[in-house]
């Protein structure tokens, strides 16, 4: 099997990764490997944009009661304190990369107000292309150092440990499987989103690194803590959502209504439409779930067309695209899978429970948004702790003797199934067991059913991507489901019946 070592492997290429590596010392060799194109990340499609403490107005004392309000009393406190306290000084950092912030008239950064946030603190690029404008520019500053290897196409199957337990390399699938030899792993390899049929999240989000982790010995934690966005459009065609229509559409006076064309928020919450997401989620989930349908609607016809055209250009061509004018038709909605707050448990260096396997960025728990996460800290929380994962590394000692762990030829059969008919399966189980509202009935039929699928793959053996993937997602929905089983109380995202 070919073989290689770095002091440094990070697996996954989204913010927390590319960060990560761009803070690593230039004398230590590094390679990044992603599963599909560099660009293709969740990081990439983050709109709303990076909070962090910028106006004298505000202060980091604000942005901390906010993230803990949000995070219903389950957050890490010591880990939010360092996390907004150090927002300033990344923004400058990523300012001084060469990311360029929308500015005001006078020069200084633009900032809003999102949800949840009681001062204007949300910062953005190109107005809603804040993720790809990072991204862009990131990518260019790593393609620059000559310590980092980028491998693309390159999917993360293990991360190898040695007989102390520790991590010392990862198993990788190209065209043929390869090893990679380190001291240090980092996973990087974001959220879980595919394991939903309805998800904002990029196809690759299968929570790979995730079930790596957990194999390599790694604990996870708050995984029950998963986050809907409650409006993202409803593809008749495909059953399933395609985009986010921003909550921005709710604030200019749209309206949720069900198929009898009832305004519905009103009896949820005195907010109505714009009650709290995890509130609108579920109301749309309850809708849905009576009267049996996919989707409700998103009414915002009090708007000319010449009005929505300007005010939301993206969403008004996408919608126009699948063939709904938004002036004049209401718009098929359902809630869509976006974020998960849990993940593998962390110190605040991104250390986890496994000697030498770090992980950052969502794929993490380092419990910054407990039971929900407040708008926009998401990015934040990727910086903030990549780097300080990156400072221990570059303080660390490079020793542990590596190959010792390469992985053994199993002699399974292989698995002559149809893959794509259980990953079906487990988005489905998930979506109507393990999504915005569930009971214990069905999260132990969930399991049991996910069970059988994840026995049999693993009788059969992996040899492909799809397989490996499948599987994954199985391990990363049992996850799920076994820690909103015990969590026998409704809090934050986290609701049952
Ligand atoms: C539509 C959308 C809008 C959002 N808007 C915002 C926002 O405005 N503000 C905010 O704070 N947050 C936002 N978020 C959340 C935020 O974007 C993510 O939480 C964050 O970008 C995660 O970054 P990451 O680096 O951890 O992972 P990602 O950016 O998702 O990167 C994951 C990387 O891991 C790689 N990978 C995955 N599996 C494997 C494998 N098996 N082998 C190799 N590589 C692998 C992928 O190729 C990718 O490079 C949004 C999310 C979505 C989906």
């Amino acid at each position: 099997m070919p073989s290689k070592s770095y002091d440094v492997v990070i697996a996954g290429g989204g913010l927390a990764g590319l960060y990560a590596a761009l803070s690593l010392d230039k004398e230590l060799s590094c390679a990044i490997l992603v599963k599909d194109e560099l660009f293709t990340c969740n990081s990439s499609l983050a709109q709303g944009g990076i909070a962090a403490v910028i106006r004298p107005a505000d202060n980091t004392e604000k942005h901390l009661e906010d993230t803990l309000r949000a995070a219903k009393g389950l957050a890490n406190e010591e880990h939010v304190r360092l996390m907004v306290e150090n927002g300033p000084s990344e923004i400058k950092n990523l300012a001084d990369l060469g990311v360029s912030f929308d500015t005001g008239p006078g020069g200084d950064f633009y900032t809003t107000r999102e949800g949840g946030h009681t001062e204007k603190r949300v910062l953005h690029c190109g107005g809603d292309a804040t993720g790809a404008h990072m991204i862009q520019t990131l990518i260019r500053k790593v393609q620059a150092k000559t310590n980092v290897d980028i491998l693309e196409d390159r999917f993360l199957l293990d991360v190898l440990t040695n007989s102390d337990k520790q991590a010392c390399g990862v198993l990788l699938l190209h065209d043929e499987p390869e090893v990679l030899f380190t001291p240090h792993v980092i996973v990087a390899t974001g959220g879980i989103g595919q394991v939903y049929q309805n998800t904002t999240n990029q196809p690759g989000i299968t929570g790979d690194g995730i079930a790596a982790a957990i194999r390599a010995g790694a604990k996870t934690r708050h995984m029950e803590f998963v986050q809907f966005h409650p409006t993202a459009f409803f593809d008749a065609a495909k059953g399933k959502t395609a985009f986010l229509i921003s909550e921005a559409v709710r604030g200019e006076g749209g309206i949720l209504r069900n198929h009898q064309g009832e305004a519905f928020m009103e009896k949820h919450h005195p907010m109505k439409d714009l009650a709290p997401r995890d509130i609108v989620s579920q109301a749309i989930a309850r809708e849905m779930q009576n009267a049996g349908v996919p989707h409700v609607f998103l009414d915002i016809t009090s708007h000319s067309r010449d009005f929505l055209s300007k005010r939301f250009p993206t969403i008004f061509g996408n919608c126009r695209d699948h063939g709904i004018d938004m002036s004049e038709q209401h718009v098929p909605v359902a809630p869509s899978q976006h974020y998960i707050m849990g993940g593998i448990h962390t110190d605040s260096f991104g250390r986890s429970t496994t000697e030498g396997l770090y992980v950052c960025g969502e794929a993490a728990c380092t419990g910054v948004h407990g039971a929900n996460r407040l708008a926009s800290n998401s990015l934040l929380e990727c910086l903030v702790f990549s780097r300080r994962c990156a400072d221990l590394i570059n303080k660390g000692t490079f020793h542990r003797h590596s190959d010792e762990a390469l992985p053994a030829n199993d002699d399974k059969p292989g698995f002559k199934g149809d893959i794509m008919a259980i990953r079906m399966q487990i988005k489905s189980l998930m979506q109507t067991h393990g999504g915005i509202v569930k009971n214990e009935k069905g999260l132990q039929q969930a399991i049991a059913d996910i069970k059988k699928h994840t026995a049999r793959l693993e009788r059969a053996g992996l040899t492909t991507r799809t397989e490996a993937e499948t599987y994954n997602m199985g391990l990363i929905a049992l996850e799920v489901l076994i820690a909103a089983l015990k969590r026998k109380e409704s809090v934050g995202a986290h609701y049952r019946t």
